[in-house]
C-alpha cells in the first residue's frame, strides 16, 4: 500500500503534490519523492523517510518554479528495503521514463531476469523497476508511450496502481489500476490522480474513479479513459459529498473497523505469488535459501509478545501437525532473560506486526547469540528485525492503524499456514494432494471472511446485550485454544473488560468457579475433531447456569443450538485454517462492545501501536 498523487494543469506541481502526498501518509511512510517535468528533463528527488523528510531535500531550490506536471509517491515498501534508492519515483536506465507504483508485481523476477538479458540494469531491489524497464523496451518498438505502457501492463501479473512520466511525451500523465486504487479529480484546466480522494478534495469534488483493467491518458485539457486492451470507456464523473477523514478511514468509522473489513484482502496479498498456481505447492521466496535447514531442523521455537504471540501458537499446532517437528512457543519477553538451553540446528521464527517490537527483538539477538538461525515472519518491510533476521517471510498485510491488531494477525496466521507447508513440502511430511487440499482451501479463505463480515448486524446486536458485562471467559480447543486467548485480548484492550482466555478443558480446573448468570462465556466451536468435547463442555457451563456465546460453523449441528444462548455460525473451513476465520467474529464483537461503551477504539488507553521500549 502506498500514496500517489499526479497533477497535470497550469498552477506549479510541486506544493500540490506534497500536500497531497501528506494527506496519503496514513498508507505508508517508508519513504517519498516526487518526479516533476521540466521542459526537456524529469527531475527526480526522493528519499527514505517521510513526507517532511522529502521537504527537507527539497529545502529551497526552486524546483517548484515552472514544472506543472509531475508525480509524487509515499512508500510501503513491499520489495527492497525502505531506503532512498529504493524509494519511487523509479527511472529507467536513461531517464527518460519515470514511474510511481502502489502494489506488487508478482512475476517481477521472471521479467527482471529477461530484462537484465535484454541489458536493463536494475538500480533498485524494487518489484516496481521492471514495470519501467518493461515500458521503456516495448517504446523502443512502437515508439508511441501509450502502446508501450498498454504492452508492457500486458506482461505483468500481480497488482498495480501506476503512474507513468515520459520525456518522449512531456505533456501527458498515463495512469492504470489493477487491485490498488486510484481517482482521477477533474478540476478547471488541470487533473489529479490519487490513491484516495483526499489528495483531490482541496482541489476539485468531480471525480472518476478507475476501475480494474483499467486506464487514463490525461493531456493538457482532455482525458481519455479506456481498458488497458484499448477500449474506449465513456463514465460520468461523479461529485464527493463527504469529508476528508472520512475518506482515510475508507468511510469506516473507526480504523479497526477498516482494517477488520480489509482483511479478504490483506490476507489475498499475504498468498499473492506465494501459491504455485498450476500445482498448488508453496514457495516463499524469503526462505529459499534456507530449505535445508528448515528441512533438518530438530526444533523450532517461535518467540513473540502479545497478538503475534496468539499467532505463534497456533503455528506450533500447524508446523508439529504439518511438518512433524517440535515446536516451543515463548514469550520473548520471558525468552530472552531465561537462559534459555538451543540446540546447533535448532531454528527460531519471530513474529512482530510492526518489526520494532523492542522484546522480540532482544529474543532475536539472544537466540542469534547461542548460534541460533533467526527467521522474522514481519509486516513492515525493512523493518530493524526485518533486517537482524537471516531469513524471512513478509506478511505483506498493509499499513495497520489502528492500535488492536487484526489483519495482521489473520496475515501472520496465513504466513504459518504457507511455511508449514512449504516445510512439509521440503520434508515429505504430507502428500501432495493433501498439500493442494489445503492451498485450495486458503485460496478460499478470503471469501469465506466476505461471508463472516456480513454478519456485522447480527454480532453488533449479541454485543449490545453485553453491552454492561463486567467480565468475560473465552474458550476454544485445539487450534481454537489460542483463538480463545486472542479474543480476550481484543476484548481487554479495546473495551476494558476483564477477559480470559483458557483451554475450554482446563475450565474445570479452576475457572468454573467463577461462572454464574453473570459471566457470559463464549466458546470457539467449529465442527472439528474438539467438536463433541467442547459440547461437553457447553453443557457444563450451561449447567451452572453461565450465559453461553457459541461461534460454530453453518453445517454444525444440534447440542450447541440447544445448550447456546446465541449463536454466530460462520463458513465451515479445514481444521488447521480455522483460527483464521473463528477470530474475525471475534474481533467484531470486541469492537462493536468497545465502541458502544464510549472507548477509543484506534487508540485505547495505555497502549502503544508498536512496543519498542522493553
Ligand atoms: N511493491 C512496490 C515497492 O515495494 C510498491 C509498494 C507500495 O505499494 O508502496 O516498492
Amino acid at each position: 500500500m502506498c500514496g500517489i498523487v499526479a497533477y497535470l494543469g497550469n498552477k506549479q506541481a510541486l506544493p500540490l503534490i506534497l500536500s497531497g502526498l501528506r494527506k496519503l501518509e496514513y498508507r505508508g511512510y517508508d519513504s517519498a519523492g516526487v518526479a516533476l517535468m521540466f521542459d526537456n528533463e524529469i527531475v527526480v528527488r526522493k528519499t527514505a523517510g517521510k513526507v517532511s523528510d522529502l521537504e527537507a531535500l527539497l529545502g529551497s531550490n526552486g524546483y517548484d518554479k515552472d514544472a506543472n506536471i509531475g508525480f509524487g509517491h509515499t512508500r510501503w515498501a513491499t520489495h527492497g528495503e525502505p531506503n532512498d534508492t529504493n524509494a519511487h519515483p523509479v527511472f529507467d536506465d536513461n531517464n527518460e521514463i519515470v514511474v510511481i507504483h502502489n502494489g506488487i508485481i508478482e512475476n517481477y523476477k521472471v521479467l527482471k531476469t529477461r530484462l537484465e538479458r535484454e541489458g536493463y540494469q536494475f538500480r533498485t531491489d524494487t518489484d516496481t523497476e521492471c514495470l519501467v524497464h518493461l515500458i521503456r523496451s516495448h517504446y523502443k518498438n512502437v515508439m508511441d508511450f501509450e502502446t508501450a505502457v498498454r504492452l508492457a501492463l500486458a506482461e505483468v501479473d500481480g497488482t498495480y496502481g501506476m503512474c507513468v512520466l515520459s520525456k518522449f511525451e512531456p505533456d501527458k500523465i498515463i495512469a492504470a489500476r489493477r487491485g490498488s486504487p486510484l481517482v482521477l479529480g477533474v478540476g478547471e484546466d488541470e487533473y489529479i490522480i490519487a490513491s484516495d480522494a483526499t489528495a483531490i478534495i482541496p482541489h476539485t469534488r468531480q471525480v472518476l474513479y478507475l476501475l480494474d483493467g483499467e486506464m487514463v491518458i490525461v493531456t493538457r485539457n482532455k482525458f481519455e479513459i479506456k481498458t488497458i486492451h484499448d477500449e474506449k470507456i465513456e463514465r460520468e464523473l461523479e461529485v464527493i459529498t463527504f469529508d476528508l477523514e472520512e475518506i482515510e478511514k475508507g468511510g469506516y468509522e473507526h480504523f479497526m473497523l477498516k482494517e477488520i473489513n480489509e482483511q479478504p484482502d490483506s490476507i489475498t496479498n499475504t498468498m499473492r505469488g506465494r501459491i504455485i498456481k498450476d500445482n498448488g505447492l508453496v514457495k516463499l521466496g524469503g526462505l529459499i535459501n534456507v530449505t535445508e535447514k528448515l528441512k533438518y531442523a530438530p526444533r523450532i521455537i517461535i518467540s513473540a509478545c502479545g497478538t503475534a504471540w496468539h499467532a505463534g501458537l497456533v503455528g506450533e499446532y500447524m508446523i508439529e501437525q504439518m511438518c512433524k517437528i517440535p515446536v516451543e512457543v515463548e514469550y520473548a519477553s520471558e525468552f530472552r532473560y531465561r537462559n534459555p538451553v538451543l540446540y546447533p540446528n535448532d531454528i527460531m521464527f519471530v513474529i512482530s506486526q510492526s518489526g520494532e517490537t523492542a522484546d522480540t527483538l532482544a529474543a532475536l539477538k539472544e537466540a542469534k547469540s547461542r548460534g541460533a538461525d533467526v527467521y522474522g515472519i514481519v509486516n513492515v518491510v525493512g523493518s530493524t528485525i526485518a533486517r537482524e533476521t537471516h531469513a524471512g517471510v513478509y506478511t505483506h498485510a498493509g499499513p495497520e492503524i489502528g492500535v488492536a491488531s487484526t489483519k495482521a494477525f489473520t496475515s501472520q496466521l496465513t504466513g504459518l499456514a504457507l511455511i508449514s507447508l512449504m516445510i512439509a513440502q521440503y520434508r515429505n511430511s504430507l502428500p501432495h494432494d493433501e498439500i493442494k487440499k489445503i492451498t485450495d482451501e486458503l485460496l478460499r479463505i478470503p471469501d469465506k471472511i466476505k461471508q463472516i463480515l456480513a454478519l456485522n448486524d447480527q454480532i453488533l446486536e449479541i454485543a449490545r446485550i453485553f453491552k454492561f458485562c463486567q467480565h468475560m471467559l473465552y474458550l476454544g480447543r485445539g487450534y481454537n485454544f489460542p483463538v480463545a486467548l486472542e479474543g480476550a485480548l481484543k476484548l481487554k484492550e479495546i473495551s476494558y473488560i476483564h477477559a480470559e482466555g483458557y483451554p475450554a478443558a482446563e475450565m474445570k480446573h479452576g475457572p468454573i468457579a467463577l461462572i454464574d448468570q453473570n459471566m457470559p462465556v463464549i466458546f470457539i466451536a467449529p465442527k472439528d475433531s474438539t467438536y463433541e468435547k467442547i459440547i461437553s463442555n457447553i453443557r457444563e457451563v450451561k449447567a451452572r447456569k453461565g450465559v453461553v456465546i457459541t461461534i460454530t460453523d453453518f453445517d454444525s449441528d444440534g447440542p450447541s443450538e440447544e445448550y447456546s444462548d446465541y449463536i454466530i455460525k460462520i463458513p465451515h473451513t479445514l481444521e488447521m485454517l480455522s483460527p483464521i476465520l473463528t477470530t474475525i467474529p471475534l474481533q467484531m464483537f470486541a469492537y462493536h462492545l468497545a465502541v458502544l461503551r464510549g472507548c477509543n477504539v484506534d487508540q485505547p488507553r495505555n497502549l502503544a501501536k508498536s512496543v519498542t521500549v522493553e
